[in-house]
């Protein structure tokens, strides 16, 4: 069912409620997602506050570069650029030597995470991830590890004769330090059946980022908005993300992924002509900071939507630019413009100083290194 539209009452009551600490109900955020005009700035004012009282003026990144070892992918999922079938002929696998290489340069340029960031390969079992890891940590001595999706975790455990426990107590001990809450996108069953059905369920999904939680680890939270879904949907999602957190406290941010459609099925197919808009940028970061009043930080995706408009996110309830990447092929495939591959940690610096706040420099899991 469609939200009612806000009169200004309305309106002003939610934002005001939010700073007195009431929690927003997952009606009043869908509400919100609908707003169009100039009240999209009394959400990102409000927001601005709350993150203001919430974390302080620091804005923070994290010095990382994604790898992709692969693009091959057994999902194939309608809002992805980037997968391939094993057939296709700009299908890549990088040998052993090459992915060394590149972990490498990683090391090289001084990074404290890497991302793994790859296709999920139908040949994959357990050993393949623990090989990953492994190497990553061999040749970058001292890296925290980012990788492997709840999909990843239960696609390997399901190849290996694995549980998905056994499986995230197999990649802890090869040295994984945090999971990647991705695979989440929307985590609403019909939604998931259009953009990547097959993925694991929300279920699934929630099932496994409890196990993440019990074997000690971390993860992030994400939520891959502006493609099929509807206000409501995206609030729902939130109000998961916000329950298994008051549960946990497993997530350490949220990472708010814009929907980039070009080259996706869903584009080719007829099902979306556009990605998320920037209305739609702006409200989300600006609702996720006053929605989710138990998670600290909210990152603003540079690479999905620009360092400007990445700015403007900082200033509507965002508190992390994310990290360096230095290389980015699932947004360059989906259509993300030129200088979305590395963000120098100067203009980071720029942005920030141009509206009044610090940078500083975290590790993965938001300690503060300087
Ligand atoms: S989003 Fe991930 S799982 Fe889906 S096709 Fe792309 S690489 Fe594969």
């Amino acid at each position: 069912m469609t939200t009612p539209r806000l009169n200004y009452a309305e309106l002003r009551r939610i934002l005001d409620d939010t700073l007195t600490g009431s929690r927003m109900s997952e009606t009043e955020a869908a509400a919100l997602f609908r707003l169009t005009g100039r009240d999209i700035w009394k959400v990102a004012t409000t927001a601005d506050e709350r993150r203001e009282e919430v974390v302080g003026d620091i804005i923070t990144y994290v010095r990382n570069m994604n790898l992709h070892l692969t693009n091959i992918c057994k999902n194939r999922c309608g809002m992805c650029a980037f997968g391939r079938k094993t057939t296709d002929p700009d299908a890549f696998y990088l040998t052993e030597e090459e992915f060394r290489e590149h972990a490498r340069d990683a090391a090289k340029k001084k990074v404290t995470e890497v991302c793994y960031l790859a296709g999920v390969h139908p040949g994959f079992t357990i050993e393949n991830y623990e090989k990953m890891i492994l190497t990553l940590c061999e040749e970058i001595p001292g890296v925290h590890v980012h990788g492997c999706s709840p999909d990843e975790i239960a696609f390997a455990a399901h190849q290996s004769n694995l549980t998905t426990k056994e499986t995230l107590i197999r990649l802890k001990e090869a040295g994984i330090g945090s999971v990647q809450g991705t695979a989440a996108e929307i985590l609403v069953d019909s939604v998931r059946k259009v953009i990547c059905e097959r993925k694991i369920s929300t279920d699934e999904w929630l099932r496994i980022i409890r196990e993440v939680h019990d074997v000690g680890l971390k993860a992030t939270s994400t939520i891959m908005y502006g493609s099929v879904e509807t206000p409501e949907e995206r609030a729902h999602h939130l109000s998961i993300l916000r329950d298994l957190q008051d549960e946990t406290q497993v997530f350490t941010e949220l990472v708010p992924l814009a929907f980039l459609h070009h080259n996706t099925p869903l584009e080719k197919n007829g099902k979306v002509t556009y990605g998320s808009t920037g209305r739609e940028d702006i409200l989300l970061t600006a609702v996720s900071r006053l929605f989710l009043d138990n998670m600290k930080n909210i990152q603003v995706p540079w690479s999905k939507i620009g360092q400007k408009m990445t700015q403007l996110g900082l200033m509507s309830g965002g508190n992390d630019v994310g990290g360096t990447m230095f290389v980015d092929s699932l947004s360059r495939t989906a259509g993300a413009g030129e200088g979305t591959d590395f963000f120098d940690p100067k203009d980071m610096q720029y942005l920030c100083t141009d509206i009044e706040r610090k940078l500083a420099r975290r590790d993965t899991l938001y300690n503060i290194l300087e």
